[in-house]
Formats: C-alpha cells, structure tokens, sequence
C-alpha cells in the first residue's frame, strides 16, 4: 500500500513537473534549422521566443550531410523549418516529405541577389553582408507571422542585429580599402566565398568547384597551380569543413604559406574564433586582410 502510494505521488509529481515545464515553454516557437549560422540567426532574432533545434552541427559540412532517423522527428514536431535553399542542402526535401510535414517552411535566401554560372548557382549567400540582411528580413518575417503577439521584440532583436552588422561591415570596408588591390588573390578549398568576393573586390581561386563533394582531379590541381604561378597570389586559406591535404600540397609546391583557416560553411566550436555569424565575418575578413598586408 506505502509502495503504491509512493509511486501515485511520484508519478503525480512527475505530471506537475512536465506540465510546468511544457506550459514554460508553450510561447517558445519550434524551430528546426538545416545548418549552424541559420541556428545563430534564429538564435538571435527569436531570443527568448524560439527553441531552436539544428541539424548541420558546428564545423561540419552540409554539402555531404546525411540525415538520421531523428532529423525527422524532430522536423515533425516543428512549427518552422527554416534552411537556405539555392540547392545547398541536397537532403532536405526528402527529409520533410519523409517526415510529413506541413507547417511552415521558410527557404531563408529568397530575394537574394544570386550569382550563377549558367545553370548553377552559388548557393554560399549567407558570405555576404547585403544578402544577410535579406535572411534576416525572411527570418523575422516568419517569427512575427507564427507569433504575432511578440512582433515587438522580433522587430527590437532585428534592429540590433541590423546595427551591429552595419557597424562591422563599415569597419572591415574601410580595413580592406589599405590593402592593395592587386594583393587580393585566394586559394580555397571550395568555392564559397564567391559572394564575400564580390563585395570586399577579393579574387578567390578553389581547386573544386562550388561542391565540396566533387574531388578535384590531378586537372584541376595542376590548372590552380598554373593560376598561382601566374599570378600575384596573396595567401592559401584552409577551410573549416574540409580535408587541409590538398591544400598542404598546393602550398608545399607553390611555396606559398598558409594563411591560416576561413570559415565557410558552418560555424566553429563555441569557445573558437566563429563562434557567431559576426565573429565568423571579423575573423574571415581580418584573416584575409592580414594575409594581404603581409605579401
Ligand atoms: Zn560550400
């Protein structure tokens, strides 16, 4: 009898307990996020109001990402699925066809100023400080649409944000602008930082194309290598997500040192240097620039 009614009170105890903590949570937006500097962003514009659960973890590689069994349970109890579309992630269609669901989706590129090569088209926006500004317009679009009660503080969390990615990027411009322009040439991994480019006028070469899965060839290799040779190359920059050997064996033949690590596709650990969608852009940039300034 004392046995059962120990464990009635337990159970009981319990109920409150989950209870307590599912009503906490109730305003909280279920958001499932493909890859790390979509969960930052969400992260910082939801705040307090978002539950962010992300698929692609820090410093991993959402080109060759394969989904687990548990990506769709957590895709099927999401209010939100927000992913950067332009074909980046390969995987993510099925994954919510395969999880049935059918609330709301937001591709966070859409309105982008997208660069192409004929049929394909760059899918690394985010390396851009014009086009972030577009995610974060989509991603707060979407908040205040599931909660509109909170439009107050999506609009406040997105006004700040706005004013710390203005003030980085006028601080980073007006560094660049000492380097000389001929001394901003690039060797990568892969091609994405094609955007990041376009507006900092910084040359980038990759002995892969803009998929990271395709491995170059002895071709391809030795055409980046022609290209090095040729021209006034500023710096070699491994990437956080992929394999540092052919890029080691670039260097080694070129004798150009490398210049340290750029952070292309994912985020770093939290204790490392892109801990942050604006720390990785501080910590990409100043790379760069310090390699130029040291030619
Ligand atoms: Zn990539």
């Amino acid at each position: 009898m004392t046995l059962n009614k120990s464990i009635y009170n337990l159970a009981l105890l319990c109920f409150v307990f989950f209870s307590t903590t599912v009503m906490a949570g109730a305003s909280s937006i279920r958001v499932v996020t493909s890859f790390s500097i979509l969960e930052d962003l969400v992260n910082e514009l939801g705040g307090e109001y978002v539950n962010v659960l992300n698929l692609v973890g820090r410093n991993s590689d959402a080109h060759i990402y394969q989904p687990k069994p548990s990506d769709a349970v957590a895709i099927a109890n999401a209010e939100l699925v927000v992913f950067n579309g332009l074909e980046f992630e390969g995987w993510i269609s099925r994954l919510i066809e395969n999880a049935d669901y059918k609330n709301k989706q937001l591709v966070a590129s859409v309105g982008v100023d997208a660069i192409t090569f004929g049929e394909e088209v760059d899918p690394h926006a985010w390396q851009s400080f014009h086009n972030i500004r577009i995610y974060i317009e989509n991603i707060t679009q979407s908040l205040i649409l599931l909660r509109p009660e909170r439009a107050h503080s999506f609009i406040q969390n997105k006004q700040r944000y706005m004013n710390s990615l203005t003030f980085l990027e006028s601080q980073l411009l007006e560094q660049i602008e000492k380097t000389p322009q001929d001394n901003r040439i690039v060797v990568t991994s892969h091609d994405a930082f094609g955007y990041l480019g376009r507006e900092f006028n910084i040359r980038f070469l990759s002995p892969v194309g803009l998929n990271i899965e395709i491995e170059a060839s002895a071709e391809d290799v030795a055409a980046v290598i022609d290209k090095i040779r040729a021209q006034q190359v500023g710096a070699i920059f491994m990437e956080n997500i992929s394999n540092p050997r052919l890029l080691q064996r670039i260097a080694d033949e070129t004798d150009i040192a490398i210049g340290g690590s750029l952070y292309s596709d994912a985020l770093s650990e939290e204790n490392g240097p892109a801990s942050t969608y604006l720390n990785m852009m501080r910590h990409n940039i100043e790379s760069l620039i310090n390699a130029f300034e040291s030619i």
